[in-house]
């Protein structure tokens, strides 16, 4: 068994060419560059995603790391670096991956299905680690390349792997069973859905089945047979299902009792039984799953009884909140593990909110290494981090306390030593990462930093949020810039949290409304470049000294400007021209870009940093010949104040609308706005590849029976047709759920079922006929979400999403949850 790899080891495993200068050992697969946390054990995978790897090797050299595997050798005048030279990047990680794996002669089992994935494996793992040490794919790294890092971390420690595979499109199953090489085949639920990748429903579960080609046993759902190809039938099959008695596992019976779902089922002509702690259809068939692959594993019967009945909820979400003493509170309180910690303190890299950095750990179990091994990893993470102040809790992380280094050190037994002293430790203006395994109940951590909430939420998805970014710039053609518009909060969505994620995210401009909110960006640590759209002239001070560059649009805000830059002794600052092609808000008209120009002229104290112009109903096709002209007018603008400039700017015209209709159109750059948020008429309801990126939820204050006789709300508007019953929501017009939406026109989700308003909205409240809904005091409602979508909310009210979107009012909490 071969453990350690050092750099001619890989070369000549993956077969590559070069010169291996400086050889060493290799322990981790790098595949970005912003996640180094061990520079001279890195590897540097220049993989051709969205940008060509290649790009990054500048940086990765600069964080130290020496060892690279590449298509071709870059310029670079460095000698001390190795570089392995390949044909194919990503196949040289993945033959890397599956050499390692085999060198383990251990019980693997593979996952795949349309949904459920990672639910059945973390509750796998949940389920089997009393008597286990399990590697796992951290969170539902999957893909092509999420796989290989997830299989790189197996260990000698390690007695089983459970691995996830996802795949979008066919083809692509056959590389993640060589490396994976399963042998044990599990199956989650199958959509019916006919994915965007493939040809048919059948074609996506054959392509799935290939996970399972050398399995010595699988596990799936009876039902699924029918369509199963032929010779899948001749592995050795473990067989669930509700409704056929010849399944291994025949589930017979179910009846909710209190609040959980208890099962009968035949198995090995034996009845045997299993409560589930949660009541909803997908959580039931992903607990019969893991009920039948523990079966399939020999468990007792007994046994998955006792264990699924104390199945926790599974979270792969970091939450990002406002915490007490101005703070921001990162919980990630639900699991720990060494990937998972990697990639919370790669998050918390991220924010730039506040100077200081403060990680809450507790003690780390099952990781398969040797407790020394393990913290003294954890300790190199922590520095690496630059954390301020590190918090260890667990008798483990107090014996090793001697490891770590920290401005600030703190460490505890337990969790309620913490508590105690926390008033004492007293965490203010900082970050603080709270990470802890299940047993530690960090909630409690986080119940004592976190603000208290108003029980109405606003919750930003921060990876749908990355995926609509990604959408469009899927769309760029080669070397077009993008700016995305985080005025008004983002579009309500957040100010430092969103944009702490674009500049992470490498967009290229930021660009807000009003000097106060590029100044409060600047104040939490965003550097990129902040265009000003309304740049006041009694804050021309302000905005210079935080580098905020004004878009100018009339002679007089020029003038103001250049007045100012020349008392205050500036030169070359950079501006923007606005050119008004038909808008008519604000702007230069066409007519006046000669006298523009003449200004241009000779000017020291401004450099054009860009020309931009706005369309007016790039999303309306009934108007594209007005588009036209709009942009054949900002064409003439431009280029005659390019010619009088005599050096070339940064020209663009596209808001989100317009990059998806006027691919020509993106000159150099363009501005996305309410895309990024998950809106855009252009694209499809339907389209996964674009998701809202907001939930709007409140809760239930008071169910009360209601006789059809009686009047609800002021000034008796509401009533029910018949006797039933309402529900009291915990949001009014004051938060932003507009009094238009009253008397029945808007729609709320409650348990599941769109439930209709009644009666007026109040300020803080309204109420909701739930005649017809099961529903209790405290429960969830749903105002908005992916389903529940914001162009419906605006139809009903007959406005746009935008205003839906920024009418959440600030004394709605924002959550921000990454996963
Ligand atoms: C708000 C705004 C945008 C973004 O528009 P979306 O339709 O939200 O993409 C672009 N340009 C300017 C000048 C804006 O004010």
């Amino acid at each position: 068994m071969q453990l350690t790899f050092t750099v001619g080891d890989i070369k000549n495993i993956i077969k590559a060419s070069g010169t291996v200068v400086q050889d060493s050992v290799i322990s981790i697969l790098l595949t970005d560059s912003r996640r180094i946390s061990n520079a001279p054990a890195s590897l540097f995978f220049a993989l051709n995603g969205r940008r060509d790897g290649h790009e990054f090797i500048a940086d990765a050299y600069t964080a130290g790391v020496r060892s690279f595997v590449v298509t071709h050798q870059p310029e670079m005048v460095a000698v001390d670096v190795n570089f392995l030279i390949v044909d194919n990047v990503l196949a040289a990680l993945q033959i890397l991956a599956a050499h390692h794996r085999s060198q383990f002669d251990i019980e693997v089992i593979g996952i795949t299905g349309s949904n459920g994935k990672t639910i059945v494996k973390e509750w796998l793992y949940q389920l089997m680690s009393p008597e286990r040490n399990i590697v796992r794919n951290p969170k539902s790294y999957n893909s092509q390349i999420g796989v290989p890092l997830s299989v790189w971390q197996i260990n000698e420690g390690n007695n089983l792997a459970i691995f996830e595979a996802g795949i979008s499109k066919a083809g692509e199953m056959s590389s993640l069973e060589a490396i994976i090489q399963p042998t044990m085949g599990v199956l989650t639920h199958m959509g019916t859905a006919h994915d965007e990748g493939f040809d048919s429903p059948k074609q996506k579960l054959e392509e799935k089945l290939r996970l399972f080609r050398n399995c010595s046993q699988i596990v799936y759902q009876y039902d699924l047979l029918i369509d199963f190809p032929e010779d899948m039938r001749e592995h050795k099959c473990f067989t669930w299902s509700r409704k056929f008695n010849i399944a291994t596992l025949y589930v017979f019976s179910e009846t909710s009792i209190l609040g959980k779902h208890y099962m009968r089922a035949m198995y090995k002509e034996q009845e045997i039984e299993c409560l589930v702690p949660y009541r909803d259809e997908a959580s039931i068939e992903n607990a019969i799953i893991c009920w039948a692959t523990m079966l399939a594993m020999g468990y007792e019967p007994a046994v998955c009884d006792d264990r699924i009945e104390r199945l926790a909820p599974v979270s792969m979400r970091l939450e990002l909140k406002d915490g007490i003493n101005d703070c921001s509170i990162i919980d990630d309180s639900y699991n720990s593990d060494i990937q998972s910690l990697e990639i919370a303190l790669n998050f918390l890299a991220q924010q730039n909110q506040h100077s200081k950095k403060t990680l809450i750990l507790s003690d780390i179990y099952q990781s398969g290494l040797k407790q020394h091994e393990l913290y003294l990893q954890i300790a190199q993470l922590v520095s690496n981090a630059g954390i301020d102040r590190f918090i260890g809790v667990g008798s483990d992380l107090t014996e090793h306390r001697d490891l770590f280094k920290a401005t600030k050190l703190h460490f505890y037994n337990n969790t309620e030593e913490l508590l105690k002293d926390l008033t004492r430790i007293h965490l203010n203006n900082e970050t603080v990462l709270i990470k802890g395994a299940r047993s530690f109940e960090f909630e409690k951590i986080s119940r004592a930093l976190v603000q208290k909430a108003h029980e109405t939420v606003l919750e930003i998805n921060l990876n749908t949020l990355l995926n609509n970014l990604n959408f469009y710039k899927g769309k760029l053609n080669p070397g077009v810039k993008i700016m995305v518009m985080v005025k008004a909060f983002s579009y309500g969505s957040g100010t430092f949290e969103v944009a702490n994620i674009l500049q992470y995210n490498r967009v290229d401009y930021l660009a807000v409304a009003y000097t106060d909110e590029g100044i409060d960006l600047r104040e939490t640590g965003i550097t990129l470049p902040i265009m000003v759209l309304n740049p006041e002239p009694a804050a021309f001070d302000k905005l210079v000294a935080h580098k905020l560059e004004p878009a100018l649009y009339s002679f007089l805000l020029f003038d103001e400007f250049v007045k100012f830059a020349q008392t205050d002794d500036i030169r070359d600052y950079p501006i923007h021209l606005k050119i008004d092609t038909g808008m008519h808000r604000v702007g230069f008209e066409e007519f006046e870009v000669e006298a523009l120009c003449d200004l241009l002229e000779v000017n020291p104290y401004v450099k054009v940093q860009s020309v931009y112009s706005h369309m007016v109903a790039s999303d309306a096709t009934e108007h594209d010949l007005f588009t036209l002209k709009q942009i054949s007018s900002f064409e003439k603008a431009y280029k005659a104040i390019e010619d009088t400039l005599g050096y070339t700017v940064i020209k663009h015209i596209s808001n989100t609308s317009g990059i998806s209709r006027w691919p020509n159109a993106q000159y150099d750059m363009v501005r996305l706005g309410i895309g990024l948020y998950g809106v855009d008429a252009a694209v499809p309801r339907d389209s996964t590849a674009l998701q809202p990126i907001a939930t709007l939820k409140t809760t239930v204050s008071q169910v009360k029976k209601i006789a059809a006789t009686e009047t609800i709300g002021y000034m008796r508007n509401g009533s029910l047709k018949s006797d039933g019953k309402i529900a009291t929501v915990r949001i009014g017009y004051a938060d932003g759920y507009l009094r238009a939406f009253g008397n029945g026109v808007g729609k709320m989700l409650v348990n599941g079922t769109l439930v209709p308003t009644v009666g007026n909205i109040t300020m803080d409240m309204c109420m909701l006929d739930v005649s017809n809904v099961e529903v209790k005091e405290g429960d969830e409602v749903i105002v908005f979400n992916e389903q529940q979508r914001i162009e419906e909310l605006a139809a009903q009210i007959g406005t746009i999403p935008y205003e839906i979107l920024t009418n959440v009012s600030q004394r709605v909490k924002r959550v921000y949850f990454y996963e």
